[in-house]
């Protein structure tokens, strides 16, 4: 018989693991929280070595008719002036292949559902996790209709994110851990009613004391707009409190609040904020653990090594990682596979885990001052030339950018039983 692998978690890991370990002729069963139609999140790229791991899975083709398209962004002012825009195709905020998360994910799910050795369990959780010399027992909680079962495993994935309980069951709590790294920085991302300027660009503005506006369009169909607000602070204690207690409704106030008085699109976007559904806060945090696995349950993208957005890397780890993991897995189906992908990931990982300048890119790039607002808006100025004229004289990497350098050895997975 197969051996039977549990995937928690079907965000963009969760899934791609669940597509190859499939394929390797694994029974897989992924549970998710959150319930099928849901799509949560806004825009993530994919960028080289990932854009290959799609590539291979085959659903490139569709990505591209799904990405935001949207054409560059835009540095603006409070009064709405750009200061430097940033079109695709060179140096720009905007990737290549820009995609909202939900839509991602949903992709990624039905390719995977696709294959009959994989089955996913939405409104579903680990609720306790017990390892024997041999197996995982787990049990399974349905949380519509609060039903609980036992399952055996031999093997489990943990891909549920920064705050992964498959990490807590199986080695411990945060604390116990020491694995949360703040990075001195709170996020909010919602959606809103988009309006005309939504489109085609996205659109950036920074405010004294460490306050970022971001507006991201969807798409030119789309009648919504993605928004990010960025607070660049060690402590917002009421933020703090909210998001502990969970509390949606106090979150939002306290971003109302850090936010008030502000210019710009501010009090538009503070206003629809309070109705946003899809409404998603917290601190930034990165995960870094002294080991990814324990016996027979290994951790995968976020779970293990959340990168945070200061690094751009989220994403592009997840899908590298996931795919690395069930590489390692179709050459060797047991828990000796889980070293030998730490081996190959670790130090590229760890890497791709560092703020750019020194850590202090949240600094630099969210001033503080009205003067550093000032001088960060003419050193934009300055680089929009500068790319402009690189453009010019075809000198630039038309790619959009650099990319971390991986070897996938994506010509050896193995989709067949290796026995
Ligand atoms: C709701 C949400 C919105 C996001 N929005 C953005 C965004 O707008 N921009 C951005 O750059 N990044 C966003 N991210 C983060 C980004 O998706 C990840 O950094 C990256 O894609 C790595 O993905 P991952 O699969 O490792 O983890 P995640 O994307 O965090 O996926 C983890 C999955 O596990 C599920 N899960 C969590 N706990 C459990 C549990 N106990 N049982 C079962 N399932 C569980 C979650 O619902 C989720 O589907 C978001 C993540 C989430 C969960």
């Amino acid at each position: 018989m197969s051996e039977r692998v549990l995937i928690c978690g079907a965000g963009v890991a969760g899934s791609i693991a669940a597509f190859y370990l499939g394929k390797a002729d694994f029974q897989v069963t992924v549970v998710e929280r959150s319930k099928a139609e849901q799509k949560a999140g806004q825009g993530i790229e994919i960028e080289e070595p990932a854009l290959s791991v799609v590539k291979h899975m085959g659903i490139l083709d569709t990505l591209k008719s799904i990405k935001t398209a949207e054409e560059g962004t835009d540095f603006v002012d409070q009064y709405s002036r750009s200061y430097g825009l940033y079109k695709t195709g060179g140096p720009s905020p905007t990737g290549e292949l820009e995609l909202m998360r939900g839509d991602l994910t949903e992709v990624l799910y039905k390719a995977a559902d696709a294959h009959p050795n994989v089955t996913y369990l939405f409104e579903t959780t680990v609720q306790s996790l017990k390892q024997t010399q041999d197996k995982v027992i787990v049990d399974l909680e349905n949380r519509s209709t609060r039903t609980t079962k036992t399952e055996e495993f031999d093997l489990v994935v943990g891909a549920d994110g920064v705050k992964s309980r498959t990490r807590q069951l199986a080695m411990g709590s945060p604390e116990e851990l020491n694995c949360f790294k703040a990075v001195g920085a709170f996020v909010a991302y919602f959606s809103i009613p988009k309006q005309d300027q939504d489109w085609p660009y996205s659109r950036l503005c920074h405010f004294p004391g460490r306050k970022v506006l971001w507006m991201r369009p969807v798409s030119k169909a789309s009648d919504v707009t993605s928004v990010y607000f960025i607070h660049v602070n060690k402590d917002v204690p009421a933020l703090r409190r909210a998001s502990a207690a969970g509390d949606r409704m106090k979150q939002k106030e306290a971003w109302a609040e850090v936010y008030s008085g502000l210019g710009w699109e501010v009090p538009r976007v503070i206003e629809q904020m309070m109705k946003a559904e899809n409404f998603y806060s917290d601190e930034l945090m990165q995960v870094k653990l002294k080991k990814w696995s324990q016996d027979r349950v290994v951790l995968v993208g976020d779970a293990a090594w959340a990168p945070t957005p200061f690094t751009g890397e989220g994403n592009q780890l997840a899908i590298i990682g996931a795919f690395v993991l069930a590489q390692q897995l179709s050459r060797n189906r047991t828990p000796a596979a889980f070293d030998v992908y730490e081996e190959r990931l670790r130090s590229y990982v760890e890497d791709a885990q560092n703020i750019p300048l020194g850590g202090y890119a949240p600094y630099v790039l969210v001033p503080q001052t009205s003067w550093g607002v000032w001088l960060f808006r003419t050193l934009i100025y300055v680089g929009s030339w500068i790319v402009r004229f690189m453009a010019w004289t075809r000198t630039p990497d038309s790619s959009g950018g650099e990319h971390k350098e991986f070897d996938l050895q994506i010509e050896k997975v193995e989709t067949k039983k290796a026995r």
